[in-house]
């Protein structure tokens, strides 16, 4: 449930409110609006009583929240939320952000070119994985540190924040030393431990959906990091399993929409795993701005067919640049 202050209410009060939460033993998460202040009660399945709280000095309302997750919900929060990373905004009526880079980080030479390629062509932020989640274990599994230290000499050298993979707990401190944001990949969107310890991390998350994943195990998921005080998370639709096989996943554009009702944190969309294939990417990226995306994550490589990863997948830098200028001019039909 949440307890909604009165407009006027006073510091003493909502200090008096949150105290009363603790003491019935739930964890109280604070929302201040511009009008007020809402207090989200979370805590174990136990219920709480509502006339406990209404009683108190200042309390406008209590609310029960019908959704199973509560701090991601869009009637714990119904503003828009904007997440900072450095200087870039996304979410929250800032304009659509474009984050680009390689799959994976190999080198020097390799990201650097990508890095100032990208920019040139209107990215706000680099992506690239240091380490990687292959299907295979024959496969490229990244760089690790050397890569993250590419990735922080490409931020140096461009000036755009950076985000990168991180698979484990034990390694959330080493890749939270290099990145401005951290990405949990799909195949990690229910790894609780990691979810916590990235949270914890303090660092701006960006939340894959899982590729079996129901918007609502996302949303629960993201609950994980909003849980730890960490408010700064951002969604991504990836593309799901389906039976269709003319492309690796099924972009899921209804998720764009149905996010948005449910949840007033940022959505972005990746329609690079989410079509595996490059020439569908762009049509994609633009339903996706089309659909009120607040940004794309788009895999651009010089040459893509010599990419160690998701090559097939990987824009040439003039196409993302083409891609960033269409995305652009639907964005402003949109008023966006
Ligand atoms: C990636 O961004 O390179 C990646 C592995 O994505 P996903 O977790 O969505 O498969
Ligand atoms: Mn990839």
């Amino acid at each position: 449930m949440m307890i909604v202050m009165q407009a006027n209410a006073s510091e003493d009060d909502v200090q008096a409110v949150l105290q009363a939460v603790q003491r019935h033993g739930f964890q109280p998460h604070v929302s201040r609006g511009e009008e007020r202040v809402v207090i989200g009660v979370v805590g174990e399945a136990r219920r709480a009583e509502p006339d406990a709280f209404l009683r108190l000095p200042g309390v406008a309302r209590v609310v029960p929240l019908s959704r199973p997750y509560k701090l991601a919900s869009r009637e714990f929060h119904p503003q828009d939320r904007q997440v900072r990373v450095g200087s870039v905004k996304i979410g929250g009526g800032a304009s659509v952000v474009f984050i680009a880079g390689p799959c994976s980080v190999e080198s020097r030479s390799q990201l650097l070119e990508t890095a100032h390629a990208v920019k040139e062509a209107g990215a706000h932020m680099l992506r690239g994985g240091a380490f990687k989640p292959r299907t295979s274990p024959y496969s490229f599994q990244g760089l690790g540190e050397r890569g993250l230290e590419l990735l922080a000499e490409a931020r140096e050298a461009t000036g755009l924040p950076v985000v990168t993979e991180v698979m484990s707990p034990e390694l959330v401190p080493l890749v939270a030393r290099y990145a401005d944001m951290l990405q949990i990949g799909a195949r990690n969107m229910q790894n609780y431990a990691l979810l916590r310890a990235a949270g914890a991390s303090g660092k701006p998350i960006l939340l894959k959906r899982g590729m079996s994943a129901k918007l609502d195990e996302l949303l629960l998921a993201a609950e994980y990091i909003l849980s730890t005080g960490n408010e700064n998370v951002v969604l991504c639709e990836r593309g799901i399993r389906t039976f269709e096989t003319a492309t690796r996943n099924t972009t899921d554009i209804n998720a764009v929409p149905a996010l948005k009702e449910r949840t007033s944190l940022p959505v972005i969309v990746d329609p690079s795993h989410s079509t595996g294939h490059w020439a569908y990417v762009a049509p994609v990226a633009r339903a996706a701005v089309a659909a009120g995306a607040d940004g794309l994550i788009v895999e651009v490589h010089p040459r893509p067919e010599e990419a160690l990863s998701d090559g097939a997948q990987s824009l040439k830098p003039e196409r993302f640049a083409r891609l960033v200028e269409e995305a652009r001019a639907i964005a402003a039909v949109l008023s966006r």
